[in-house]
């Protein structure tokens, strides 16, 4: 801008100057040229009435004049000259000037001389006898003047030029500076100009219009951040460089994925599955953890511009999902062994193929096997139950009391098998549901006299300690191998299939016992010794003594 006006301005003060020096030259000439033909008139004029008077003797008498002199008779011929010869001199009557003269009584003329570059000027006047007085000055043409003059006319330009250079700089500067010291983020303090006013005016609502749509924006991308932070799920937005434009603290817990790190390949191959252009997913594993990822495209007028990546830990799903398929495939083999078991012997029975004194056995078979499906279907049916992770109605209760009924149950077993069931039981109040803590109760009882040794003995416990309400059953039976102790909770997992058949076990149990008693907000541990005996130990959180027992 400041470079715009400056230009502009040192153009026009330039033109400005260089026609005023111009112009003035001209006035000057001009005028010059009035001056000059007046004196002529002057002169021929004084010497007309000279001539007119005395006649030859006055021209005569003429010495060291300024101008030409010449007299011309009424026919055109030259009497008299002062700088030439007049018999060399041809018929003057129809010289401009003198035939004008003639005519009117006074006559002018001006002719240039191209090659000497001098202009003559003529006057002329009628004398009384008809005859005409010419006074003529030759000088230098206006160009010669010009060319004369010409280093001083260009230094007067020069000077010129240097004073509107400065000017034009200074006008400049005093224009622009008011705008350049303006104050853009507040227009309207700012008084540079009044014809910008409209302009400052619609620039200060600018200001606050994009002053509003940043505080949006800003206010827009806290909450979004707000909630991307808080997700559990890890959210990424990347480009279609791979670029990470926006993730969550969530993906770095899940994939350690910085968002200045490059997109891992085994979640690029994921998204690349359906070339980006529809949904994909995929599991990738991090640390043991299987995570879930699942990308779909963004688009803006159909134009794909990124991909969205939902991340999820997904491990335990996996898990529960692996276990599913494994129960289901034992479940299976678990009912076909008794199946298997009962048609064959009713199939013998029925084609008379056995001896009349085996046939109480294989009818004992059947029942014994069909005894055992229905005990297997029981238990798959309680642990679905407690798989659906149903909320199970809970009320205060005295531990004792399922204990007590799980003994009773029991007490029978146990004679058969020999083994002595001793009870110390504490009233122990907590909050659970009665039909599990039986359950829990009735299956280690159950498994400490299956699993016992010929005389042994099962001590149960029941007592509040600390603020925990306590159950525990130790055996001296045959105890549990190290290796196998973690696993015994597993669905099906027996350390001796044969052992537990041949007593009526399912391999379900402890499965039934765990869930359980995470279903009362316990937990349960086991210490055992392979030969020895085992004890189970289950804790609950007890109620205060005083509680009221509502299972009664
Ligand atoms: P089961 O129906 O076979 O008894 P459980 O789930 O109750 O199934 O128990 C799993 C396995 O744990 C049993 O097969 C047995 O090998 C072992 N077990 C459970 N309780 C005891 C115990 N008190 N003493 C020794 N082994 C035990």
């Amino acid at each position: 801008m400041f470079k715009k006006i400056f230009r502009a301005s040192f153009l026009l003060t330039s033109l400005v100057l260089f026609f005023a020096v111009l112009l003035s030259a001209i006035v000057l000439s001009i005028d010059f040229d009035h001056t000059e033909m007046s004196a002529l008139a002057s002169q021929a004029d004084l010497a007309a009435s000279g001539v007119n008077t005395s006649g030859k003797k006055y021209i005569k008498n003429l010495k060291g004049e300024n101008y030409r002199i010449t007299w011309i008779n009424s026919k055109g011929k030259v009497l008299y000259d002062n700088e030439e010869n007049p018999k060399k001199m041809g018929n003057h009557s129809r010289r401009e000037e003198v035939a004008e003269a003639m005519k009117k009584g006074t006559g002018t003329s001006e002719r240039y001389s191209t090659t000497l570059s001098t202009v003559t000027m003529y006057y002329a006047e009628r004398l009384n006898d008809g005859g005409v007085i010419r006074i003529a000055i030759t000088r230098n043409s206006f160009w010669r003047i010009l060319v004369r003059f010409l280093s001083p006319l260009l230094l007067i330009m020069l000077l010129s030029v240097l004073v509107s250079w400065f000017l034009a700089k200074t006008i400049s500067q005093t224009i622009v500076k008011p705008l350049n010291e303006m104050d853009l983020d507040k227009p309207l303090e700012s008084n540079a100009y009044d014809e910008i006013k409209p302009l400052l005016t619609r620039l200060d609502s600018q200001n606050k219009q994009i002053a509003d749509q940043m505080e949006q924006l800003h206010h827009r991308e806290k909450e979004l951040k707000t909630v991307t932070d808080a997700m559990l799920e890890g959210l990424i937005l990347i480009d279609l460089d791979d670029q990470i434009l926006l993730s969550n603290p969530a993906v770095v817990s899940l994939l350690g994925l910085h968002d200045t790190d490059p997109l891992p390949d085994d979640v690029k191959e994921i998204i690349d599955k359906n070339s980006r252009l529809a949904h994909a997913e995929g599991i990738v594993e991090r640390n043991g953890r299987n995570i879930q990822i699942s990308a779909s495209p963004i688009t803006s007028r159909k134009i794909l511009k990124g991909t969205s990546i939902l991340v999820v830990d997904v491990t335990k799903e996996y898990h529960e999902e692996q276990v599913r398929r494994e129960f289901t495939a034992n479940v299976s083999h678990e009912l076909k062994t008794p199946l298997q078991s009962i048609m064959g012997s009713a199939e013998l029975l029925e084609n008379h193929l056995v001896k009349e004194e085996d046939r109480d056995s294989f009818y004992k078979k059947i029942h014994e096997s069909s005894a055992q499906l229905l005990t297997l279907i029981d238990d798959i049916i309680r642990l679905s139950h407690l798989d659906e992770n149903q909320r199970f109605e809970e009320i205060k209760l005295n531990l004792k009391s399922p204990v007590t009924e799980a003994l009773e149950a029991l007490q029978s077993s146990a004679d058969r098998h020999g083994i002595k069931l001793e009870t110390n039981l504490s009233d122990t109040m907590i909050l659970a549901n009665f039909r599990l803590v039986y359950e829990i109760a009735y299956n280690l009882i159950d498994n400490s006299i299956r699993y016992n040794k010929e005389k042994g003995k099962t001590k149960i416990t029941v007592k509040e300690h600390r603020g925990q309400a306590i159950l525990q059953v130790a055996d001296t039976g045959i105890g549990i191998p190290q290796e196998a102790q973690n696993r015994i909770f597993e669905r099906f997992y027996r350390v001796d299939k044969s052992h537990s058949r041949k007593t009526g076990g399912t391999g379900l149990g402890l499965s039934i016992v765990k869930h359980a008693v995470q279903q009362c907000h316990g937990t349960i541990r086991l210490e055992s010794e392979l030969g020895k005996g085992s004890t189970f130990t289950v804790i609950f959180p007890a109620l205060p003594a005083g509680a009221d027992d509502n299972s009664k």
